[in-house]
């Protein structure tokens, strides 16, 4: 796998397209604010895989709620680094819970992994990007902050 210029519109377009029977099944609506060519450098499908194992953390709390639920992805571009929120109605995640969201093994599900948030850290982090959670009491967002690539800079 080689890392290549891709664009973030079409990835998160093909994740949608990915995860729209289960967000469907769920009624879970799906909302997207993507501003146009948002472009990021690095291996697609590491990066896909991080989106997924996003949009599937949060489906997996809407499952199990009867709440309203919508799941909102934003993209922009600020200051040379392209930014992705993902967020999601739900509970808040407690404090001392987020504080060790991102280590190996931590995991509130009986069969989970807990590997799922440890390793999408360390993929964004080894595309020198930051991979950040806070949660409140209305919406719990993970966002990936990715520089922009030199050639769209
Ligand atoms: P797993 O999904 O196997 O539990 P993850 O690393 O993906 O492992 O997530 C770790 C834990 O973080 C989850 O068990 C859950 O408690 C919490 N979590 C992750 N995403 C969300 C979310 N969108 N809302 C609330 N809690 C979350
Ligand atoms: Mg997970």
């Amino acid at each position: 796998q080689e890392e290549v210029v891709f664009s973030l519109n079409d990835l998160i377009d093909q994740v949608s397209t990915f995860v729209y029977p289960r967000l469907l099944e769920l009624k879970v609506s799906l909302q997207q604010d993507m501003q146009k060519n948002l472009f990021v450098k690095g291996i697609q499908e590491e990066i896909r895989q991080v989106i997924i194992n996003i949009i599937f953390n949060a489906i997996e709390v809407m499952a199990n709620t009867n709440e309203e639920s919508v799941i909102h992805i934003k993209g922009y571009q600020k200051n040379n680094l392209v930014y992705l929120e993902a967020s999601n109605t739900g509970p808040k995640i407690p404090d001392s819970l987020i504080k060790n969201i991102f280590e190996p093994f931590v995991t509130t599900k009986k069969t989970g992994t807990g590997l799922g948030l440890y390793v999408s850290r360390q993929i964004i982090e080894k595309h020198h990007g930051q991979l950040l959670c806070s949660s409140n009491e209305q919406w719990t967002t993970f966002t990936i902050i990715l520089p922009i690539p030199e050639e769209k800079a």
